[in-house]
């Protein structure tokens, strides 16, 4: 069975991608950051790690080697954290936390995941959450869009470096998800979001899901480099207003 990691899999989104993988037929391992998880008895194997600390995630792969007698050919960079502040308030700690989270937890799971997979002859698929908030300027999300752009561009990178070697990479850009996290910015949230997004409701984490299994599956054999949004159209939509 071929066996998928996802990073951040401990709630939210990245929970969802994982019992769908899992449902899906695939050995699944999530990390989730240390010691703030109790593992469930549903076949998902629980690995604690800071996705962008290097020693952790080397010393993640060692151990899913040892536990699963290989290492993922499913990737899954869905950890992610935010700050929320206006830019000339914004503390370099912040930044660094987002950036260390979201970019630096991409870029590593990514390469040290993609050397594994090329030094065991196998050919693998990869796929970043990016997210809807770099497409135009978020407010108060300064941090958090630079490296959601980020991961987009590392994107298109990784899928031509690896794209030789077997390996496609590609980025889901949700839009607005209804997750607890999401739930706690406020009340409205889905009513809010619901009102600006064309499709007239809220993501849910099955919606991302679905996006993902599609990209790491054969089915998609011939997709890489690209961002697919996962959004309801309300990134597409002009917040200019309307003349006529
Ligand atoms: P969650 O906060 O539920 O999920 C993020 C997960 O990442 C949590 O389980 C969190 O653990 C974990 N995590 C945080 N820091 C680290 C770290 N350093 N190492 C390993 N794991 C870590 O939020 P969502 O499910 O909403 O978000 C999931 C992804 O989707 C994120 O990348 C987010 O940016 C992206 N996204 C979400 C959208 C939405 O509307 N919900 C929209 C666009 C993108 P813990 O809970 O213990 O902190």
């Amino acid at each position: 069975m071929t066996l998928a990691l996802v990073t951040g899999g401990g709630s939210g989104i990245g929970r969802e991608i994982a019992v769908s993988l899992r449902r899906e037929g695939y050995d699944v391992a999530v990390t989730v950051l240390p010691g703030t998880y109790a593992p469930g008895d549903d076949g998902i194997g629980v690995f604690p790690c800071d996705a962008g600390v290097e020693e952790d995630v080397e010393a993640l792969f060692t151990k899913l080697k040892d536990t699963y007698g290989r290492t993922p050919s499913v990737v899954v960079n869905n950890a992610g954290i935010q700050t929320w502040a206006p830019l000339l308030d914004l503390s370099s700690d912040d930044w660094d936390k987002v950036i260390a989270t979201n970019l630096r937890g991409t870029f590593l799971n990514t390469r040290i995941g993609a050397r594994h997979m090329v030094a065991a002859g196998r050919q693998g698929a990869i796929v970043n959450i990016g997210s809807g908030c770099n497409r135009l300027a978020f407010p108060n999300l300064v941090d958090y869009g630079a490296s959601k752009g980020g991961i987009e561009q590392f994107t298109k990178s990784a899928a031509c470096e690896l794209g030789p070697m077997g390996i496609r990479v590609n980025c889901v850009a949700p839009g607005a998800i209804d997750t607890d996290r999401t739930r706690l910015e406020t009340d409205a949230y889905a009513k809010e979001w619901a009102g600006l997004t064309p499709l007239r409701r809220v993501g849910t984490p099955e919606d991302v899901a679905e996006a993902v299994i599609f990209l790491v599956s054969d089915r998609a054999s011939f997709i890489t480099g690209q961002t697919l949004a996962v959004d309801g159209g309300v990134f597409s939509r002009a917040p200019w207003p309307a003349y006529g």
